[in-house]
């Protein structure tokens, strides 16, 4: 009998890490899994087991790698070879890098997201590079960047929980199912959601799992998935799983578009492509998987959002709060499609200040528009309500706690915190860049994923926000009131907007054309 599945050559696969920093991993499978290593030597023929198994590391070494700041990244190679001469005039070691290349899929070539990034200066101690990113903080947005000088390296073990198998290994594990429902789970997968409190859940996943040392030294795992099954994957996870139909298509063209777009640019020192957190997109195996959504993503397949011939790299957020922002204002790196932020309504009724302005931001986050993210009136499930908190929001914080949070997250003692000043917002009404006034210091946070994460434990929903400083009554300033609107950066597709224009009758095309002005949508597979 025949017990390897049948070759299937996906048109695209994906390799998708799924977990990092573990001291142990837990899983048990139903159906066959073939066990080798990750070399390919067979240590175990295709068989079922009832029982736990565990993963253990022994001895390991962690990564050494190189640390500089990354500057800008550039599409053609002379502007970028122009910046890097610029530094080296100033005596400072630079280097081009080229990332990315031609995306392939199915043997055609459907586009190209070469980038050539500037990297300045060459550190073996990443305190030297944070030094140098310091220096060039004000006349760029730097980045911390690291390359792999040597690898980790190190021993797993595998064993059942009857120790009756046993098997070690210094390049890892690997389990291929050979049966078309075989299934693996790992036990207590950390969801990353950034909180102090770390909630775990079981999760459970289709195709190769692998099992290795990680940079730390830790064991990971990563699997190899074709792109539509990661899909599938992505948006029951990413998207509540009752929207409406021509939302979820939404969804899954937007997601498959992000894939190809990014995952050859994004985990450069990883053994895979995409993580399974927000940073590309959460990916929690078949856990969630829903019939709906599954057919979302086949009645789908091989839709791809085009912009001038270019795949669209569809970001998308959960409610923008009314107006969508540029990319341009988002992205440190040059995305492939400068979309502009959209007022986030298919009426056309809906007034819009200029939200890039004090007195417009003020009047917008203070009011509730109608825009199709607002869910005011309107009688949803509560999976889908879920929007409605997030549309405003207000967050308070003790000045002495937000000190601290800046102190810890930045480095810097402002010493009394007396204010925090908008300088720069988006088109959404976002902040771009603020300046905290304190009494040892003034620090200046630029681009919106560090304004909320350094003014805030965790995150702040968005940077869409006013600030207001409560005092005592000598005027010592004792507390921040934040009131915002949208919750993440609101570049792209809002999903909750897109739900309700999916609930008053628009398609997923329709949908996927408002948000990302500019684009069509094609089949490539
Ligand atoms: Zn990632
Ligand atoms: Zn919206």
């Amino acid at each position: 009998m025949n017990t390897q599945l049948q070759p299937f050559t996906p048109p695209v696969s994906v390799r998708v890490g799924l977990l990092e920093g573990y001291e142990r991993v837990t899983f048990r499978y139903t159906g066959r899994y073939r066990i080798e290593t990750r070399s390919g030597e067979l240590l175990r023929e295709a068989d079922a087991s009832q029982l736990k198994w565990r993963v253990l590391r022994e001895k390991s070494t962690p990564t050494k790698f190189l640390f500089s700041v990354l500057v800008a990244s550039f599409t053609t190679r002379e502007e970028a070879m122009a910046l890097a001469e610029q530094f080296e005039d100033r005596g400072l070691q630079a280097a081009m890098r080229q990332i990315g290349g031609p995306i392939e899929i199915d043997g055609q070539i459907i586009g190209d997201n070469t980038l050539y990034r500037v990297q300045v200066g060459n550190f073996q101690i990443e305190e030297d590079a944070r030094h140098l990113l310091a220096k060039l903080e004000l006349d760029y947005a730097p980045r911390l960047v690291r390359e792999v000088l040597t690898q980790s390296s190190g021993r797993l073990e595998m064993f059942d929980q009857s120790l009756e198998q046993h098997y070690e290994s210094t390049d890892g594990f690997r389990l291929v199912p050979v049966e078309p429902e075989s299934r693996l789970t790992i036990l207590g997968v950390r969801m990353n959601s950034g909180f102090a409190y770390e909630p775990t859940e079981d999760r459970t996943y289709e195709g190769m799992i692998e099992f290795y040392v990680d940079h730390e030294g830790d064991i990971a795992a990563l699997t190899e998935i074709p792109i539509d099954v990661y899909l599938r994957g992505v948006v029951a996870t990413e998207m509540p799983v009752d929207y409406p139909e021509e939302a979820l298509r939404a969804q899954a063209i937007a997601s498959r578009s992000l894939v190809i777009a990014t995952k050859s640019i994004k985990h450069l020192n990883d053994p895979f492509e995409l993580c399974a957190h927000v940073h590309c997109q959460v990916y929690s195996g078949v856990t969630y998987e829903n019939p709906t959504v599954t057919k979302a993503v086949t009645d789908t397949r091989g839709n791809i959002l085009f912009n001038n011939g270019i795949v669209v790299d569809a970001h998308y957020s959960k409610v923008c709060g009314g107006h969508t922002e540029d990319v341009l204002a988002t992205w440190m790196t040059p995305p492939v499609y400068a979309g502009k932020g959209v007022p986030c309504d298919c009426t056309g009724e809906m007034e819009v200040p200029d939200l890039m302005t004090e007195s417009g931001a003020r009047r917008w986050i203070q009011s509730r528009p109608k825009s199709s993210c607002n869910l005011d009136g309107i009688d949803l499930p509560v999976s889908r309500a879920y929007g409605r908190k997030h549309f405003r929001w207000e967050t308070t914080l003790l000045r002495s706690e937000l000190e601290e949070i800046i102190l810890t997250k930045t480095g810097v003692d402002i010493g009394m915190l007396y204010d925090i000043l908008p300088i720069r917002r988006g088109r959404s009404g976002r902040l771009m860049e603020v300046e905290v006034l304190g009494s040892l210091a003034n620090l200046r946070i630029k681009r919106e994923l560090r304004i909320r994460r350094q003014l805030s434990h965790t995150a702040l929903e968005s940077s869409s926000f006013l600030v207001e400083v409560l005092t005592d009554s000598q005027g010592n300033p004792m507390e921040l009131v934040f009131t915002g609107a949208g919750w993440g950066h609101g570049v792209g597709m809002c999903q909750a907007g897109a739900a309700q224009m999916a609930s008053r009758g628009m398609n997923a095309l329709q949908i996927l054309v408002h948000y990302y002005p500019d684009c069509k949508v094609e089949k490539k597979y």
